[in-house]
């Protein structure tokens, strides 16, 4: 606490991310990073950049990668909105589209940077159980709100909600902004972007910090009507008109233009995915189904938090989160298979 602080400050609890601890041969599993590097174009793109490029300010509106994802994706760019990785995006949603009398549904286990917004900007908020396999029933989303936001699959549960679904939730809620956060969908769900045509208050966003590999640049997107992107834009242009560097518009674009190797990259990480799921289950772990790059799984006899500490204390740093629900289960971002075979033997050890 400080008196020079403004009022809200000393009542906020930000957001902590996953420790990135500097130490060399650690199997790091825990802040849901790609195992492998971008494409190759990406540092060839980064290396083209001169001097007088650095010298000057970057394009404000990102107009070359706002484009390639519009195309990518079958948008118009007025309907696409570029930001400094999805977590400023998603700070700017909360602040443009879902401040409002009624309270923003979300999951009660999800992504717990929603609730720090909903401090920032103070919008008022409601979670919304899952159901006991940790899915999201659509039925729960109706009535009473100013908004929903879900993560698609969720985090940091893996759980996957079918496109159906999402639609069904858009059918119940014509009145507000449904925000589909698609962080991980790049890794075996079927994104919503196809129904921005069907569906004005729709907003899906993704990233390219998980699929892409590119967690260090810092790209964000969100896609939606042109009348949601330009709420966005408006706080934008009020907040920080240079959210991407000249770096990362450039390696973005280089990526976005490579799509087999991208979509070679994510079959590798699935196939891990699914490998170490059954490798777990052996081991007498209930795996929660993943369609994301990471897994939420608990052993019936070991207790969560002791196996993090133990496999902590190997060089193996998975997540645990102290909360409702799933105070019992680690997550577990997929590496490579000589990561997850490491693992998998230290936990071999480790249960006896
Ligand atoms: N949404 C979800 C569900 C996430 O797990 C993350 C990663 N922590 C983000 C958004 C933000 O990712 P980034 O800012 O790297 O784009």
């Amino acid at each position: 606490m400080s008196r020079y602080w403004s009022d809200i400050v000393g009542r906020l609890t930000p957001y902590v991310p996953g420790e990135q601890p500097r130490l060399d041969r650690l199997v790091k599993l825990n802040t849901n990073e790609h195992p492998y590097p971008p494409s190759p174009l990406v540092l060839d793109a980064i290396n083209s950049v001169t001097g007088d490029e650095l010298r000057r300010y970057p394009d404000p509106e990102s107009t070359l990668l706002k484009q390639a994802f519009a195309r990518r994706h079958g948008l118009q760019p007025e309907q696409v909105f570029l930001g400094n990785g999805s977590d400023e995006v998603l700070a700017h949603v909360f602040h443009a589209l879902l401040r409002h009398e009624r309270p923003l549904l979300f999951p009660d286990v999800t992504y717990s940077f929603y609730p720090v917004w909903c401090d920032l900007y103070q919008v008022r908020w409601r979670a919304v159980p899952l159901t006991p396999e940790f899915q999201v029933d659509p039925a729960d989303y109706r009535g009473d709100n100013g908004g929903i936001i879900i993560p698609n699959p969720n985090a940091p549960t893996g759980v996957l909600l079918e496109l159906a679904g999402v639609r069904r939730i858009l059918e119940q809620n014509p009145a507000c902004v449904v925000v589909i956060d698609e962080a991980y969908i790049d890794f075996g769900g079927e994104s919503a972007v196809g129904l921005i045509p069907h569906f004005d208050n729709l907003l899906v966003v993704q990233t390219m910090s998980k699929s892409f590999s590119l967690a260090g640049l810092r790209v964000g997107v969100a896609m939606g009507s042109a009348a949601l992107i330009d709420g966005l834009q408006r706080v934008k242009n009020s907040f920080n008109s240079y959210p991407l560097g000249v770096l990362a518009q450039r390696a973005a674009l280089a990526a976005l233009e490579d799509p087999g190797y991208f979509q070679q990259a994510c079959r590798r990480v699935v196939a891990s995915r699914e490998r170490l799921s059954a490798a777990m289950g052996q081991l007498g772990f209930q795996v929660l189904p993943s369609a994301a790059n990471f897994i939420l799984a608990r052993h019936p006899a070991r207790p969560a938090r002791e196996l993090f500490a133990a496999l902590r204390a190997r060089g193996i740093i998975v997540r645990y989160f102290d909360r409702p629900r799933i105070d019992d289960y680690l997550r577990i971002t997929i590496g490579t298979d000589a990561q997850c075979d490491e693992l998998l033997s230290a936990l071999a050890e480790l249960l006896g």
